[in-house]
């Protein structure tokens, strides 16, 4: 798929005093790009729309290029230590986006310049939590694959963690963007993982995404390439011949990987908020999204509030079909979770 290309361009003046934001501007000056500035990225005004939509859309095609000043690391658990922050946002337009409820009614994009300022920071949290392993995760404000051509932050990431005896690195992505990272020296120290689900789901919901041909492409070139590999299926939706195809994902899958990887799977049935589900009817009014509080059972989260799960039945079978698929095709491989 074609790269991810701004409409305009949002800097923080302070981003322009690093190597990175000038190498960014003069490039988007050469495309054309409309530029603008901004007094923090925090801040952003200038994203034009009346819509709820038309914010939305606009906002995923306004990158903001800023400086990351709060070097405290959130919390993610239960899949790292900390949250790297590389990047905030995407480009894609999944209608379930697990960012949906978190940034608001106009994501923008927004990159960071002072990398360097970054994994110095990471550096002292890996010190701090000694002789133990501490974990990072690349993607829990963004899917970080789309701007990786403008920043590569990834890369550095990786080569950073590299040379660390107890920093793990690890990031997901629905992108196939993935050649700049090929050979890079990772020293198995960070984790890849896709993020997949059928082509159907992917063709309705998922837009602005890579598809999953080219997501399995991508894959195979990580396992080539000797990562660490993971797979996230996600939302697992049911809908006719939802086994079917399923199936044949995971056999597209062990056909494109065999012999050259393990890789780990971990399993998240769709599920839903209020919020969420309003947010989503606001933003994408036609949404076929199978939403239906009467067909789900609810279920307090940890964080107090509630979530509209598969039924317990359904969500037996599900867990039955999965073990099984995954089971005869990758043998060897570990299934992290299903919920
Ligand atoms: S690719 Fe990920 S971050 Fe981007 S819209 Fe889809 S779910 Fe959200």
């Amino acid at each position: 798929m074609d790269r991810f290309v701004p409409q305009r361009v949002i800097f923080e003046p302070a981003a322009l005093q690093y190597p990175l934001g000038q190498r960014l501007e003069h490039h988007f000056r050469q495309l054309g790009v409309e530029i603008q500035t901004t007094p923090s990225h925090n801040r952003v005004t200038g994203i034009p729309g009346k819509t709820a939509k038309e914010k939305y859309v606009q906002a995923k095609q306004s990158l903001v290029i800023g400086v990351r000043r709060t070097l405290k690391f959130a919390a993610c658990k239960p899949s790292a230590h900390y949250q790297l922050p590389l990047a905030t946002s995407c480009p894609g337009f999944c209608e379930y986006c697990y960012l949906q409820t978190t940034l608001g009614p106009k994501p923008a994009l927004r990159v960071y310049v002072n990398i360097d300022e970054i994994l110095a920071q990471a550096q002292e949290y890996i010190a701090e939590r000694a002789p133990q392993l501490t974990v990072f995760e690349g993607a829990a404000t963004s899917d970080p694959i789309p701007t990786e051509y403008l920043t590569g932050s990834l890369q550095r990431s990786i080569e950073f963690f590299a040379d660390t005896d107890l920093g793990r690195f690890r990031f997901v992505t629905k992108f196939s963007d993935v050649d700049s990272l090929l050979n890079t020296d990772h020293n198995g120290h960070s984790e890849i993982r896709f993020s997949l689900n059928t082509q159907k789901i992917i063709g309705q919901y998922e837009r602005g995404t890579a598809s999953l041909k080219s997501r399995i492409e991508a894959a195979h070139k990580i396992a080539l390439a000797g990562y660490p590999l993971g797979f996230l299926l996600a939302p697992i939706i049911l809908y006719d011949n939802w086994k079917e195809h399923y199936r044949m994902l995971i056999s597209d899958l062990a056909e494109a990987l065999s012999g050259i990887s393990k890789p780990s799977f971990e399993l998240i049935t769709h599920r839903f908020t209020k919020r969420a589900k309003a947010n989503i009817e606001r933003v994408f009014p036609t949404s076929t999204l199978p939403m239906q509080e009467e067909e789900r059972q609810f279920k307090f989260g940890q964080f107090g509030y509630g979530k509209y799960v598969y039924p317990k039945e359904t969500m037996e079978e599900i867990r039955d079909f999965f073990e099984e698929q995954i089971g005869q095709s990758f043998p060897q491989s570990e299934i992290k979770y299903l919920v």
